[in-house]
This record gives C-alpha cells, sequence and structure tokens, in this order.
C-alpha cells in the first residue's frame, strides 16, 4: 500500500477518502495522525487553497498529500460565499447562521443558481511541479426556505438539478455518488 496524508483531521472525510482509494492500493492518513495543524488559507480559489493545503503536509510529513477546498459559490453573489463558506456569517462553522445570511443575501435576487465546488490537489513533495487536479462542481438551485436534516453547512437550503429534495434530504450515499466530492474524487481516480 502507498500511504498518502489528507491535510485535515475529519475522520468522516479520512474514510471517504479510503474508501474510494483503498482498491488503486493507497492508504489516507490523517495529517493529525502526525500532530499537524492545517495550513493558512490565504489563496484566493478553491484550487489554490488545496495547493496550499496539500503542500503544507507533504513539507512536514516527507510523504506525498492530498487535500480538499470546498464551498458553495452562488452565482447572483458573484461566486461568495466561495473560499469564505465556513465562516460566511462570522463565527467559523455556524452552518446555520452561514445559511440564514446567504437567505437574506438572496432575497431580492433575480438568480438563484448556485454550485458547490470541491477541488482537490495532490503533490507527490512539498515542491512537485506537476500535482493533481481535480474538481467537482454540483449545479443547483438556493431554496427559499431550509428543508432536511441530514448533511452540513449549505445543505438544507440547496436543491441540486434534477431533484425534488433539499440536499438535506437526501440519504447520505445518495449525496455522495453526486455530490461535487463524490465528483472530484472519481476525477481524480480517472487521473490515476
Ligand atoms: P471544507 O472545505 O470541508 O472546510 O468546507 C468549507 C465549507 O463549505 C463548509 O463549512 C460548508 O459550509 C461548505 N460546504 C462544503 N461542502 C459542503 C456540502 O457538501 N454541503 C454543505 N456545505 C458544504
Amino acid at each position: 500500500m502507498t500511504t498518502w496524508v489528507l491535510a485535515s483531521e475529519n475522520a468522516g472525510k479520512v474514510a471517504e477518502f479510503n474508501h474510494l482509494l483503498s482498491e488503486l492500493g493507497i492508504h489516507v492518513r490523517s495529517m493529525g495522525e502526525f500532530g499537524l495543524t492545517g495550513a493558512e488559507e490565504t489563496g484566493e480559489s478553491f484550487v489554490e487553497n488545496a495547493l496550499l493545503k496539500a503542500r503544507h503536509v507533504a513539507r512536514a510529513t516527507g510523504l506525498p498529500a492530498l487535500a480538499d477546498d470546498s464551498g458553495l459559490a452562488v452565482d447572483a453573489l458573484g461566486g461568495a460565499p466561495g473560499i469564505y463558506s465556513a465562516r460566511y456569517a462570522g463565527a467559523h462553522g455556524d452552518d446555520v447562521a452561514n445559511y440564514q445570511k446567504l437567505l437574506a443575501d438572496l432575497a431580492d435576487a433575480q438568480s438563484r443558481a448556485a454550485q458547490f465546488v470541491c477541488a482537490l490537489a495532490l503533490v507527490r513533495s512539498a515542491n512537485d511541479p506537476l500535482p493533481l487536479i481535480a474538481m467537482g462542481l454540483w449545479h443547483g438551485t438556493i431554496l427559499q426556505q431550509p428543508a432536511g436534516t441530514n448533511g452540513f453547512g449549505y445543505d438544507p437550503v440547496f436543491q441540486p438539478n434534477g431533484s425534488a429534495l433539499s440536499a438535506a434530504q437526501m440519504a447520505p450515499q445518495d449525496k455522495a455518488a453526486v455530490s461535487h466530492r463524490g465528483l472530484a474524487l472519481q476525477e481524480l481516480r480517472r487521473q490515476l
């Protein structure tokens, strides 16, 4: 097995990546196992932040590193909340405050089109000049009101195109099969 370090301490993400990559002979370990904390996310795009995070972990461990950066981009808001999705309403990780602010910001909007975005970056070393980059976009609409209790973040206010359910009303495995993260992972596997 080849070991990669994931630039995240989220056990759910580690399990999700292992699920999809183990059949390629890749074992993913959390950066927490190496006593690492995250890099400063100073990029201006999902891709730039994913690369910053991956290089930071590769530099500290000497191992290949994988990082993801994700969020919600709303057309009528010029792509906001974008890379600031987790802290849109100020307090980091307050999901309800974040989506309530989004609904307020869209009160008079002509369009409610949006997409979840996931960028994955894999570097074989800290200075890898040829990183693998995989993107996944999940297109949909921002609902007028929250619906559903599954998932996290903006799931209750996001309705994927072609679905009658919000992302928070979908079963977790159904969401994983079609979501931005699922699509980005499939694309990474294709590149590998
Ligand atoms: P992270 O890249 O996993 O830290 O995600 C950044 C932020 O984007 C999260 O805190 C959520 O607000 C939002 N986000 C990313 N992916 C999803 C998703 O699948 N559903 C809902 N919100 C998401």
